[in-house]
């Protein structure tokens, strides 16, 4: 049998490291970025002119882009190609349950399988090779998909056979990374504005009951430098936590604390687009 040949689309923060890490572990891959696919492009990579281009000769189609309308237009495009290699289109991107569903059914009408298959880890996991990937689809695409999985993450969880599934995990997950990152900013202004410094509450805290990613990760690494570098933007995880209260609506589940966490981020990210999601904190503090 031929060796597969795979493609990928999206080559962002998340999409240029993860498809390097596809290289690196000695697979085919032919690119393509709707900004300036030459300059995104990880070294070894085939440049694609256009997603028809790369449909016509990748079997395999992976997809990192910003969020769900992107990904049913590139679908759409998949679909509508008029020569087409591709029998399977697995999506990294976080675009929720509803959204994946959709993606789904427009590439089953093609004939083409879907797999949902949202990324966790942020830009060093995406570096390091080493994300948690949360997938949910057929088994037997899933299997096949061995290889590439292992090149992107360190852990991979097979949530369930249908679309979507993946993203409902994958949402409540940011919603708890996000819930984490706002109120350790808020507790740290409020023991800073007793005269301890952020550090100290951090050794304490770290060590104490409250630890969570924010006090283990995103404040020693990001905010105690003031580096605010998490490669991870205000505008998505504002997205994820939009999506999540929007797909808990759906659901019917409680969201006492979505509610409130939405309209923080959302008001967050009004003062400042364009940060870095752990700039939270310099809103939080009233810094900017
Ligand atoms: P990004 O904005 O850095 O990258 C998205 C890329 O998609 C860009 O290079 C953009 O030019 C390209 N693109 C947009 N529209 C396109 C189109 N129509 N055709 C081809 N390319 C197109 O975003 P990112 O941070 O890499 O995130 C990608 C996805 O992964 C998002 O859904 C995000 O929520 C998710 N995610 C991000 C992180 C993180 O820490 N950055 C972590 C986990 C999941």
């Amino acid at each position: 049998m031929a060796a597969n040949t795979y493609g990928f689309i999206g080559l962002g923060n998340m999409g240029s490291p993860m498809c390097a890490n596809l290289i690196g572990a000695g697979l085919s891959v032919q690119v393509f970025d709707a900004a300036d696919t030459a300059v995104l492009a990880p070294e070894g990579s085939a440049i694609a002119a256009s997603v028809g281009a790369l449909v016509s000769e990748a079997d395999t189609i992976f997809l990192s882009l910003p969020d769900g309308k992107v990904v049913h237009a590139v679908c759409a495009e998949i679909a509508a190609a008029s020569s087409r290699q591709v029998t399977t289109v697995v999506d990294f991107s976080t675009t929720g349950p509803e959204a994946a569903a959709r993606a789904s059914e427009m590439l089953a009408e093609a004939g083409i399988t879907f797999v949902d298959a949202p990324v966790s880890g942020g830009k060093a996991g995406a570096v390091a090779g080493s994300l948690t990937v949360i997938v949910s689809g057929p088994d037997k695409a899933v299997e096949d998909l061995a290889v590439p999985f292992g090149a992107v993450g360190g852990n991979i969880f097979l949530v369930g056979p249908n679309p979507g599934q993946a993203q409902a995990v994958k949402l409540l997950n940011n919603f708890l990374s996000a819930t984490a990152m706002a109120a350790t900013s808020e507790a740290v202004v409020f023991g800073q504005k007793h005269g301890v410094d952020m550090s100290t509450i951090l050794d304490v805290v770290n060590v104490s009951t409250g630890r969570n990613t924010a006090t283990m990760d995103k404040f020693p690494n990001r905010v105690v430098p003031g580096t605010f570098d998490a490669g991870f933007a205000m505008a998505l995880m504002t997205k994820d936590v939009a999506l999540y209260l929007e797909q808990v609506g759906v659901a019917g589940t409680p969201d006492a604390v979505g509610s409130i966490m939405s309209a923080l981020w959302n008001a967050a990210h009004d003062d400042m687009p364009g940060s870095d999601f752990t700039e939270i904190y310099r809103y939080i503090a009233g810094e900017k």
